[in-house]
C-alpha cells in the first residue's frame, strides 16, 4: 500500500512577501492620501466616496500597470466593475507584478476568455432560487441576497453576474418577497444575509431588516456574509456593532484571502465585532499567486486566530467564468490542508470545501487519513505519515483491543 507522506513544509514563503510581514500587524497606512484629514479617512462614507472605479485614475495612481491589467481594467465595466476603496488600494505593492492583493481586485484582460467548463452562475443559485434574491438549496437555510453592491470588487466573485450590475443582471429583490417565503417555510432556522455586501446598507435599514428576520419565531439564527471587514474596516463602528449585538445569535463570516490584508485597522474592527458578541469566521478561496502556498496560509489562519477570527473554509474557486487564471489545482488545496492539520492548532484549520458545480452544496474535501476501513477495524494514517489501528465496535459490544501503533498494515 502506498501510504502519502505530509509534504514538507517550505522554509520561505514566495519571493514577493517576506517571512516578517507574513507574521506582523501593520497599519495600512496613508499612502496617496497623506493629506487627507483623519476625520474624513476615518470616515467609511468618504471612503466609498473616493473610490478607485476608472483605469485612467487607476494608472495615475499606478503608473507600473501591465498591459494585461490595463486591458482588462479599460472593459471591466462590461463584466465586474472595478471598485477599490483608498484604505485597501494602499495595501498594493505597486512594484511587484505578483502582489498578491493587485491579483485579488485588479481585472486582467484573462476574465474576458471563457474556459469550456466555466459558469456565469457555477453554484446553480438561480436555480434554487424561489424568489428573487433568495437561495433555498439546503433543507433548513436559506441565502438572502440583500444587495448587487460591495465596497470593492473581487475578480474572482462567484456571483460577478450579478454583482456591480456591470453586465444587466436587473438584480431587485424584494425583501417582502424574501421575508415572506421564510415566514412561510417553519424548516428555515437559519438566514444567511449576503449579496453583494449587507454591511453597505445603513445602521438603520439593517436593524429594519433584522428586526423583521428575527420576528419570525422559526428563525433560530441568522448569519452575515461580508468582506467589508477587510475592505473598508472603518465600517465597523461602535454603532453599528451595537445594532448588529441586538439581534443575537447573529454570526458573521469574512473573507480574507491573505495575511496582509489583517492590518491594525482590520484587527481593530474585528476585536469591535467581537466584543459585540458576534462569533467570527472566515472564507477563504484558494488563488493563485495569492495564497496558494502552504507558507501564507498557515500564517494567515494563524493571524486570524489573534484577530479573534475561526478560519472557517478554504474554497477551492468557482468554475466562474474569465477565472482560469486565478485557479489552482485540487492537489494543491490539499498539500495544503496536509500541512495545516496536525502542524498548527486545531482551531485555526479550516474545512477545504469544493462548492459541487450547477448546485450540489458544499462538499467537503480532505487529505486520505482512513486508509482503510472494514467492519473490524479501521486503518488511520496521523499528520506525520504513522499508521494506526482502531478496533470498529461491534453494535455496542466492548472494544477489546486498544489503539495501535502499526508497522505493516495487515487489513485486506
Ligand atoms: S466581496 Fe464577496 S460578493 Fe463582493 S465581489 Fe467580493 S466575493 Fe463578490
Amino acid at each position: 500500500m502506498h501510504i502519502q507522506k505530509p509534504a514538507e513544509s517550505a522554509d520561505e514563503p514566495p519571493s514577493s512577501c517576506s517571512p516578517g510581514e507574513l507574521k506582523t500587524f501593520k497599519s495600512a497606512g496613508r499612502g496617496f492620501w497623506h493629506d487627507v484629514p483623519d476625520s474624513s479617512w476615518n470616515d467609511w462614507h468618504w471612503q466609498l466616496k473616493h473610490r478607485i472605479t476608472t483605469v485612467e485614475q487607476l494608472q495615475r495612481l499606478m503608473p507600473t500597470l501591465t498591459p494585461e491589467e490595463y486591458a482588462g481594467t479599460a472593459l471591466a465595466n462590461q463584466k465586474l466593475s472595478l471598485a477599490i476603496t483608498p484604505y485597501f488600494f494602499n495595501l498594493i505593492d505597486p512594484a511587484d507584478e505578483l502582489c498578491p492583493i493587485r491579483a485579488q481586485v485588479i481585472p486582467r484582460i484573462e476574465e474576458t476568455s471563457t474556459a469550456p467548463w466555466e459558469m456565469s452562475d457555477p453554484c446553480g443559485e438561480d436555480s434554487h432560487s424561489p424568489v428573487p434574491g433568495l437561495v433555498h438549496r439546503y433543507p433548513d437555510r436559506v441565502l438572502f441576497l440583500v444587495t448587487d453592491r460591495c465596497a470593492a470588487y473581487c475578480r474572482y466573485c462567484t456571483r460577478s453576474r450579478l454583482v456591480s450590475n456591470a453586465s444587466g443582471y436587473d438584480f431587485h429583490p424584494e425583501f417582502d418577497h424574501q421575508i415572506e417565503y421564510v415566514r412561510t417555510h417553519p424548516e428555515i432556522r437559519d438566514v444567511l444575509l449576503s449579496g453583494g455586501d449587507p454591511l453597505l446598507f445603513s445602521d438603520d435599514k439593517l436593524r429594519h431588516l433584522l428586526s423583521r428576520l428575527r420576528a419570525i419565531p422559526h428563525v433560530e439564527f441568522l448569519r452575515i456574509g461580508t468582506r467589508i471587514p477587510v475592505f473598508l474596516p472603518q465600517r465597523i463602528t461602535p454603532e453599528l456593532c451595537a445594532t448588529l449585538r441586538e439581534f443575537h445569535p447573529l454570526f458573521i463570516s469574512i473573507h480574507s484571502n491573505h495575511p496582509r490584508e489583517l492590518t491594525t485597522e482590520v484587527r481593530e474592527a474585528l476585536g469591535r465585532l467581537a466584543d459585540a458578541g458576534i462569533p467570527l469566521g472566515n472564507q477563504s478561496v484558494l488563488l493563485r499567486h495569492v495564497n496558494d502556498d502552504a507558507v501564507i496560509m498557515k500564517a494567515h489562519v494563524q493571524k486570524l486566530l489573534q484577530c479573534r477570527v475561526k478560519p472557517y473554509y478554504i474554497y477551492q474557486c468557482d468554475l466562474i467564468a474569465g477565472s482560469a487564471h486565478l485557479r489552482t489545482s485540487v492537489k494543491q488545496g490539499l498539500d495544503i490542508m496536509e500541512q495545516l492539520r496536525g502542524h498548527t492548532s486545531g482551531y485555526a484549520v479550516p474545512q477545504y470545501v469544493i462548492d459541487a458545480p450547477g448546485g450540489g452544496g458544499k462538499v467537503p474535501i480532505n487529505p486520505g487519513y482512513v486508509l482503510n476501513h472494514n467492519s473490524d477495524r479501521v486503518l488511520i494514517r496521523n499528520y506525520e505519515g504513522k499508521l494506526f489501528e482502531y478496533p470498529e465496535a461491534q453494535d455496542g459490544t466492548p472494544l477489546h483491543a486498544p489503539m495501535r501503533s502499526v508497522e505493516e498494515p495487515e487489513l485486506a
